[in-house]
């Protein structure tokens, strides 16, 4: 009988099905990747041939240029193809728009690498789908019992009430570039909020491919095109980094606010001057990762990148297999001080303006 390492196996570039000769997520070039979603650590350029929803494919080919796979594929969601005996179908995962879990079947054994998800609303990209499954790989980036993110919309009113009580300064939201920032900016829509939304330059081209592929954000403009008495009363998005920039000067008396799930911890935003903290996450919270990972009926759970540990004893609890996978190379898009993210964040061939965003320099 086929068991679940016969079909998926860790290897030191990422999760790889030798069976059907691929990997998912590798954080080294490969001959055949399948990519779950586009933020940088999980979509890296170099690969032969890639695998993933034409929006992924199209957010890898906005940050590295046309070359950045030998050849792509395009699949939809509940597509399926067979490689050499396994069949890959993509399913919503809820993180980004085109995210995708990954489930692999052979000989009726179903495995799903879910990427990183979340089974909250999010009106920029479809909902988390559940698969059952055999084995599930999950991620961890906020398994511990301390995160319950609790209601996006709650802390936008948060966002609309500091507005209101200060209308002669200037609200700097700081949003990992791709997929909180438009979620950010949807979910202000959705609370009435119709004024125009600045933007930093960085977030530009994201944000405009949403916008192509029928995301509804209203009006939005450019912040380095505006005078600082224009940027009273406003919103701007910004990539986290910029909230402790120069950049920053532009804004008239700017209110630092930071959407991540990790301002659950008060002394953590705190610490990194942020004054309104706003509990918004593009990950599962602990209560989201425990009811996922039952809910897939999967016997087998493998766990990476975040706090895989407690997710791994409560596994073991519930008389699951668990075990972590321990791939380095994944990052987490919802710290403000990842650098390395934030860097390629801006893509390998950023506007002239977008650079000047980036030292402060802009207009
Ligand atoms: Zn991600
Ligand atoms: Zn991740």
């Amino acid at each position: 009988m086929i068991r679940p390492e016969d079909i998926l196996v860790r290897s030191p570039s990422g999760v790889c099905c030798k069976l059907g000769g691929f990997h998912i997520d590798p954080t080294r070039p490969v001959e055949r990747a399948v990519i779950t979603h586009a933020h940088s650590d999980h979509a890296r350029a170099g690969h032969g041939a890639v695998l993933a929803t034409q929006e992924t494919l199209d957010l890898m080919r906005l940050r590295y240029g046309e070359a950045f796979a030998g050849s792509t594929q395009a699949m939809a969601y509940g597509e399926s193809i067979s490689l050499a005996g396994a069949k890959i179908t993509l399913h919503p995962a809820g993180h980004i728009l085109g995210s995708a879990q990954v489930a692999v079947e052979v000989d009726g054994l179903r495995v799903v690498a879910s990427g990183d998800y979340k089974n909250a609303a999010d009106p920029t990209c479809a909902p988390f789908e559940l698969v059952r499954c055999d084995l599930f790989i999950t991620e961890a980036t906020f398994a511990l019992p301390v995160f319950r993110h609790g209601d996006a919309h709650a802390e936008i009113e948060k966002l609309l009430h500091s507005l209101a009580l200060f209308p002669e300064r200037a609200h700097l939201v700081g949003a990992y570039s791709l997929g909180k920032a438009q979620r950010v900016i949807a979910l202000l829509r959705q609370a009435g909020y119709d004024a125009p939304i600045y933007l930093h330059g960085a977030m530009e081209k994201i944000t405009d491919y949403y916008i192509s592929r029928g995301i509804a954000l209203g009006e939005l403009r450019l912040a380095r095109g505006a005078t600082k008495a224009n940027l009273a009363g406003t919103i701007t998005l910004c990539p986290p980094a910029a909230l402790t920039d120069l950049w920053t000067r532009r804004f008239p008396d700017p209110v630092a606010a930071f959407a991540s799930g990790w301002m659950r911890v008060r002394a953590r935003a705190r610490q990194q001057g942020v004054a309104l903290p706003l509990v918004i996450s593009d990950h599962a919270d602990w209560d989201g990762l425990t009811a996922t990972v039952g809910a897939t009926g999967a016997g087998e759970i493998w766990v990476t990148h975040g706090q895989e540990d407690a997710l791994v004893h409560w596994c073991a609890t519930r008389g699951l297999k668990a075990r972590p996978l321990d791939i380095v190379g994944y990052g987490d898009e919802e710290e403000i001080g990842d650098t390395e993210v934030n860097q390629s964040e801006d893509g390998a061939a950023p506007s002239r303006a977008d650079t000047h965003d980036q030292d402060g320099n802009g207009s």
